[in-house]
């Protein structure tokens, strides 16, 4: 059986559009320009697996490779029905300018597999993981790529592929990040990206001098990025009223509790059947009244279709590309401020590029130092940002696309790549 091509969820063209305006205002000459437009390398793979059952899938695979100008590629691999190859494009093109910005020695990669996590056993899981990681093993390495997780893939999935390339090359912890900590893995990396999106949020707050008691949040997502931003925002004083995941969401006016709600869900529970409020779907989330909405499961959440109905006068994108282009320039136009993907959820890969570090020195760092270094690399990140947008009176989203398209050229030029 081969998997169908579903329709895309996001588009590389979008992107394209925030680095053609920041290469305007830059007046970034045609021929790094040209270069950056076009993925290095795209690589697309089969991947068979025999299932449970005995029959045989075989699984469309991607890996892209962005841009390297600054350092090896770095990205991570998602799991998704939906996966397709314009996607993995417009994530790993992402990526280069993620990094770029917290200004991590890395270029930007993404990789996807189009299968659905939740309808297959671990074992499967599993075969597919070695196998994806088999067929994308020559152009990955330490020094050249190295994946991590994402959507619908965690620790245990990274454990399979630094394994799988194990077999081929030796033993190598740094091939993956977001390892199992017993492998490898950073203290600190689990909650990195909630953590950064909090960090983040605090800022913005303490420019706006908004208390974070009267700071309501909402979040879409229950994965990894939207229950730490949950758990975190939860712990700094910030009241989260709601909380959906996929299938259901609830809502407090005063604010959930949080901890009593991870202890509801680890018991099997649904997020509409916790006691401590009422059942909302995703439609309502997104259009509740509250003071920042946190998208952290999607891309595309909010389109033309729906922009009109968000109410939220700030919008955290903790998870990639939540917030398709026309959608932005309509909230942005009745005032509302938008913290882009690229700077929102760079805590990731923050952790990240600290793990590989570890890895190759082979010493590990106390999680104090990892919250620590993050802290004060995404905080450097924010604050270059929100004084460039005062500083041209532009949206912080154009700001952050001036720092980082104007470190990859710089690193382009350098290089004498063109
Ligand atoms: P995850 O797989 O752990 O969780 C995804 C969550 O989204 C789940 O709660 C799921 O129920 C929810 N979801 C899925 N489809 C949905 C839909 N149609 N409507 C509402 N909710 C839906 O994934 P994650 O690692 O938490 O990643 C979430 C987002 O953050 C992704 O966009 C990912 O690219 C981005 N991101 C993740 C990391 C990381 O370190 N994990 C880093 C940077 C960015």
């Amino acid at each position: 059986m081969v998997s169908t091509i579903p329709r895309p969820l996001m588009s590389y063209d979008e992107v394209l559009q925030l680095f053609e305006q920041a290469a305007d205002d830059l007046d970034l000459e045609e021929e790094v320009r040209l270069l950056l437009r076009m993925p290095h390398r795209e690589l697309h793979v089969g991947v068979p697996v025999r299932m449970d059952d005995g029959s045989v899938c075989v699984y469309r695979g991607y890996r892209v490779q962005h841009n390297g100008a600054r350092g090896p590629y770095k990205g991570g691999v998602r799991y998704h029905p939906e996966s397709n190859l314009d996607e993995v494009r417009t994530l790993a093109s992402l990526m280069t300018w993620k990094c770029a910005l917290s200004d991590l020695p890395f270029g930007g990669a993404k990789g996807g597999v189009q299968c659905d996590p939740k309808t297959m056993s671990a074992n499967e899981l599993k075969r597919l993981t070695r196998r994806y990681t088999q067929n994308i093993a020559h152009i990955i390495g330490i020094n050249r790529d190295i994946p991590a997780p994402d959507m619908g893939t965690n620790a245990q999935t990274m454990a399979w592929m630094m394994d799988a390339y194990g077999q081929l090359e030796g033993h190598t912890p740094g091939i993956v990040t977001g390892k199992p900590i017993a492998l490898g893995g950073s203290l600190g990396r689990e909650s990195a990206t909630g953590r950064g999106v909090v960090l983040v949020l605090q800022e913005l707050c303490s420019d706006l001098g908004r208390e974070p008691q009267s700071v309501r949040i909402a979040i879409q997502g229950k994965g990894n990025v939207g229950s730490w931003t949950a758990r975190l925002a939860a712990e700094g004083g910030f009241p989260v009223v709601a909380v959906t995941d996929t299938s259901s969401g609830i809502y407090a006016e005063k604010g959930l509790d949080i901890n009593a709600l991870q202890a509801h869900l680890e018991l099997g529970g649904r997020l509409s059947e916790f006691p401590q409020g009422v059942e909302l779907t995703n439609e309502e989330l997104l259009a509740l009244d509250c003071d920042v909405l946190i998208p952290a499961a999607i891309g595309d959440v909010i389109t033309d279709d729906n922009c009109d109905s968000v109410r939220a006068d700030i919008i955290i994108e903790a998870a990639n590309h939540p917030v398709s282009y026309n959608a932005d320039a309509s909230l942005r136009d009745r005032g509302a401020i938008i913290v882009p993907d690229i700077l929102a959820n760079a805590g990731g890969v923050i952790v990240s590029y600290f793990e590989w570090t570890q890895n190759i020195q082979q010493f590990r760092w106390e999680e104090k130092r990892v919250n620590h270094e993050l802290a004060r690399t995404i905080t450097t990140a924010y604050r270059a940002v929100s004084s460039l947008a005062r500083e041209k009176r532009c949206p912080m989203r154009h700001a952050a696309y001036l720092i980082a398209v104007e470190r990859v050229a710089e690193a382009i030029r350098l290089r004498g790549f063109v």
